[in-house]
């Protein structure tokens, strides 16, 4: 089996060749290596290889880990991509710097509340459901620019971007073209879409960021 450090040379080799052939500038996609389910001596080679974006999807679990790295390495930067339950914001906001998975009133108006009463504000994307899949997190499509605009002027948050996971069982091109249109017509410039399967295809249709996990670290 390679190893995460050369599987990451890897990925950030076929991020580059694929921002070539879909004519976009060189390093405009950002690596998010995500690093759920391993412990920090699976992820320590991989910042010692130079990676400095990682994602997790759960608040406790990345709260058991990256607190130390952070303080050993503050230069990294750490998304939040699973779901936010709103008496987690608190600690979403001390951690994160990135905040990816907002998608509902409640959590935009915890969220609110604790970057005014902390003075931290981490950047926030809010998750579209690309799919309409009722098992899953994020804001409806026919909803997501108004959900932006009310994040924005009710909420007062600033919203840099958009998130989408797409159907497992789908061809995930419909669902980045059409995340890609919501973001230009809410005004949003960030979209992080695409994993280990899909990302080349994300890249493709502008993804700004890709959130991948199991080409690095392997299977979990
Ligand atoms: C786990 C996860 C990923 C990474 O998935 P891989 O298929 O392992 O690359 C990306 N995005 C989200 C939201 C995830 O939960």
């Amino acid at each position: 089996m390679e190893s995460s450090v050369e599987q990451l040379a890897l990925v950030k080799h076929k991020i580059g060749a694929t921002e070539r052939e879909a004519n976009r500038p060189a390093g405009v996609v950002t690596l998010v290596a995500v690093s759920k389910i391993f412990d920090a001596e699976h992820i320590r080679p991989v910042i010692e290889a130079g990676q400095r974006v990682f994602g997790e999807n759960r608040v406790q679990e990345a709260q058991g880990k990256w607190p130390a790295l952070k303080a050993e390495f503050p230069e990294i930067e750490l998304h939040l991509i699973g779901p936010l339950q709103s008496n987690k914001a608190r600690e979403a906001v001390a951690l994160f710097d990135v905040i990816e998975t907002v998608d509902r009133e409640k959590i935009a108006v915890e969220l609110s509340k604790e970057t005014q009463r902390q003075g931290r504000a981490p950047k926030l994307y809010v998750q579209v459901n690309t799919g309409s899949e009722p098992q899953k997190a994020g804001i409806e499509p026919r909803d997501a620019v108004d959900f932006v605009k009310r994040c924005r002027e009710v909420h007062g948050l600033a919203i840099e971007g958009l998130m989408c996971i797409p159907p497992a069982d789908e061809n995930p091109g419909p669902h980045f073209a059409l995340l890609e249109k919501l973001a230009r017509e809410a005004n949003v410039e960030k979209l992080s879409m695409g994993m280990s399967s899909d990302y080349e295809t994300a890249i493709a249709f502008g993804a700004t960021s890709v959130r991948v996990g199991s080409a690095i670290f392997g299977t979990r």
